[in-house]
């Protein structure tokens, strides 16, 4: 027999796991359509990009990043057509003085590509504008000098260019500040979307918070080495330091935090570790 409250307790675990199901369903049903409908968009822009402007980005990109130059031809083609695409919904300003070519614009969005390669999700909605500075650089009425940071208020990434390069020259270090920024965009675009139009799965981001608490502790500890010191901050810091890692050190990554790994991979449905082909199946 069920008393009054189990049966209340009942009800609410039915609920919340029936809940948990149309979560998923409906989980399910957007991204099949956004991935039709990214998969059509990415055709046609295959189709319409010259293949001189294809030849361009292929060198540039062959030459500053690591990541595109393992994929396979397939992947090569469709990460090309999502940087391209970037560049074209984003705005791109610098500091008075300094212009922004083509190669910086192409060197900058490979990093969004690379982050977002095994999503359903190929531009940035809310933070579509980038701003390049000649160095470090600071706001009005404070002396604190930036690297790089987002700011929400404005919608804009602002970055520092030397910074910003030298994170491509070096793609073992683990430190690479475009990746960095990219990484706060994502949770910062995915946390004032629609819950409908979230890039990031909730169950997948919550499996990852759960681990990521526990390794904040660790680093503030002195516990987890591997992690710098700066990942211990917040979890937002410890986000982005974990993604320049996972790109730039994955297999080392693996092998020091196998669970926090794998969440990793969930989390943004890639795997750096395969090439020549990343996203999972
Ligand atoms: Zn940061």
């Amino acid at each position: 027999m069920i008393s009054h409250g189990e049966s209340w307790k009942h009800d609410f675990i039915v609920s919340s796991f029936q809940a948990d199901q149309i979560r998923y369903h409906h989980y399910f049903m957007i991204n099949l359509v956004k991935s039709t409908y990214i998969n059509v968009r990415h055709r046609l822009i295959d189709l319409f990009l010259s293949s001189t402007k294809k030849a361009v980005y292929h060198q540039v990109l062959l030459r500053h990043n690591t990541y595109y130059r393992g994929l396979s031809p397939e992947g090569k083609r469709n990460f090309i057509i999502r940087t391209h695409l970037f560049i074209g919904t984003t705005r791109f300003r610098s500091q008075e003085g300094l212009s922004v070519p083509l190669v910086m614009k192409i060197i900058l969005s490979a990093a969004f590509v690379q982050v977002t390669f095994g999503l359903n999700e190929d531009v940035l909605e809310y933070f579509n504008r980038i701003v390049i500075f000649s160095g470090p650089y600071s706001y009005k009425n404070t002396s604190k000098r930036f690297k790089g940071d987002v700011n929400p208020r404005t919608r804009t990434i602002n970055l520092s260019w030397p910074s910003v390069a030298r994170g491509f020259e070096d793609a073992e270090d683990g430190i690479n500040l475009a990746i960095h920024e990219f990484a706060h965009c994502l949770i910062l675009e995915n946390s004032r979307r629609s819950y409908l139009n979230r890039i990031l799965n909730a169950s997948d981001l919550r499996a990852w918070k759960l681990q990521a608490v526990v390794l904040l502790r660790q680093i503030r500890n002195g516990q987890a080495p591997f992690f710098r010191a700066y990942g211990g901050t917040n979890l937002m810091e410890l986000f982005a330091v974990s993604l320049e890692l996972f790109f730039e050190k994955p297999e080392a990554f693996a092998r020091e935090n196998p669970e926090f790994y794998q969440c990793m991979t969930m989390l943004l449905k890639q795997d750096p570790r395969f090439t020549p082909y990343p996203p999972l199946p």
